[in-house]
């Protein structure tokens, strides 16, 4: 069994097919999968998805390319959507200064108060960081509790030295099937790196379609091509690589 720890299942890409999708994914032994939140509408879709579909859990969050768009007054909704059951995560949260499609400042404004809010709920932070591997450490860095909540930095994409800063805090990091791309030669190093124990999957589907299907949409069934690349770049067995990171997801999101 593997779990999909991070995938956009409420994005209009699969409205045509949905219910096709979570059929593929549970066939190709995908038994839970988190539908990660990216903005307020977002948050209020991935939760009704949850309800609707056993195997789906929700996140609540702002993705930093929504966070200009985070209405003012819309913060007793998110605390009241983050107490909601099937709920197992705050985020996708945090920092992307690639095309700062919302201001730096703005940015930073709604990861911290997510933050807050990660504290409050005792529930696990999913991280966004692009190209803001320091500013990213300096926020999480004032708020040393989380760590014992968690914290993910998913689809990571950072150099060795952010990744032992990320591993010494006790984050976990989380790796999409943009490992199996002819030109990661740096992810998957860095990817040598992580213990087995403290790595999630994730799709972060309709995006980042494995090596051979670039340009289709993703979905969750790919996360098998994806295990299999890490059995091969880690050189154990694809067994042991479902079987460690279904584990740390379940413990690290509460499912089952
Ligand atoms: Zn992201
Ligand atoms: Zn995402």
């Amino acid at each position: 069994m593997l779990i999909d720890t991070h995938c956009h299942l409420d994005f209009p890409d699969f409205d045509h097919d949905r219910e096709l999708v979570l059929k593929n994914a549970f066939s190709a032994g995908v038994g839970a999968m988190i539908n990660v939140a990216s903005s307020l509408e977002g948050s209020r879709r991935a939760i009704g998805l949850a309800n609707a579909c056993p195997g789906v859990y929700a996140s609540v969050g702002i993705h930093p390319h929504d966070a200009k768009d985070c209405p003012v007054g819309a913060w007793p909704e998110i605390k009241c959507l983050a107490g909601r059951e099937k709920v197992v995560a705050i985020g996708e949260v945090g920092l992307d200064f690639y095309r700062n499609i919302s201001e730096p400042a703005k940015q930073a404004e709604i990861f911290k108060k997510f933050i807050g809010l990660a504290q409050e709920t005792k529930l696990p932070l999913i991280v966004h960081s692009r190209l803001a591997q320091d500013q990213t450490l300096e926020i999480l860095k004032d708020h040393p509790g989380l760590s014992s909540t968690g914290v993910v930095i998913h689809c990571f994409s950072g150099d060795i030295d952010f990744l032992k800063e990320c591993l010494y805090r006790g984050y976990f990091v989380s790796f999409t099937c943009n490992v199996t791309y002819k030109k990661a030669d740096a992810i998957r190093q860095v990817l040598g790196y992580v213990p087995l124990d403290r790595m999630f999957l994730e799709t972060d589907a309709p995006y980042l379609s494995p090596e051979g299907k670039r340009g289709k949409r993703n979905e969750p069934a790919n996360i098998v091509e994806l295990a299999h690349a890490v059995a091969k770049i880690k050189q154990v067995d694809f067994d042991k690589v479902c079987e460690q990171t279904t584990r740390n997801a379940k413990l690290f999101f509460k499912i089952g």
